[in-house]
């Protein structure tokens, strides 16, 4: 059992972007001829949680059971393995892929109290291309989404007042689907805000 769950290891699965039931049987023959051994759910898959393109997300370890998914820096006997379904070279996380994986992060932020800065794609620790370009372009976006969701980030009462205000004034819809992160979207808020005032003063 890992002493302590101090990270996230993020990797996609290298293959089409297919439903759970499609690749499950694949990746835990794989990993068993890997000789990746066997977690308490009954499976050798070596990653914790596989994430398929409808947002489906199925445990394939349990949270205690050391991984078999980053050998480097001792990571499977201190993080969690997430493994999104796709190649992610090729393809974008759907947008249900994308926030199956921030409610689950979230959670498990939460849980073990783990620092952002500690949930990193594989390439990170190893020369591969894991967890795909496309991914990993977009992981400070969905680490972003986290902190807004998860974690009670304070904000300054400039960054509160432009966000409230932004809402009041349908300027940016959608907080919890934004196409940035929230700290970036706070600075377009702010600056609708200023803006929105020198229109103001101009016509009086
Ligand atoms: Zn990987």
């Amino acid at each position: 059992m890992p002493s302590q769950i101090t990270n996230i290891v993020l990797h996609h699965s290298a293959t089409d972007q297919l439903p759970i039931e499609s690749v499950l049987d694949g990746i835990n023959n794989s990993h068993k001829k890997r000789g990746f051994p066997k977690g308490s759910m009954n499976l050798h898959v070596g990653y914790h949680y596989l994430i398929d393109l409808n947002g489906r997300v199925l445990q394939t370890r349990n949270d205690s059971d050391i991984g078999a998914h980053c050998r480097e820096e001792k990571m499977n006997y201190k993080s969690l393995g997430i493994c999104l379904i796709g190649n992610f070279e090729q393809h974008h996380l759907t947008e249900r892929q994308e926030k199956a994986l921030v409610d689950l992060l979230t959670r498990l932020i939460k849980k073990y109290n783990i620092d952002i800065e500690a949930i990193k794609p594989h390439n990170n620790y190893k020369s591969t291309a894991c967890s795909g370009a496309n991914f990993i372009g977009r992981l400070d976006i969905i680490l972003g989404q986290c902190k807004d969701i998860g974690l009670n980030v304070k904000y300054a009462d400039w960054q509160i007042e432009a966000k409230e205000f932004a809402i009041k004034n349908e300027l940016i819809k959608n907080w919890d689907q934004l196409p940035f992160s929230v700290e970036q979207t706070i600075w377009i808020a702010q600056v609708l805000k200023n803006y929105t005032n020198f229109i103001e003063n101009k016509n009086k």
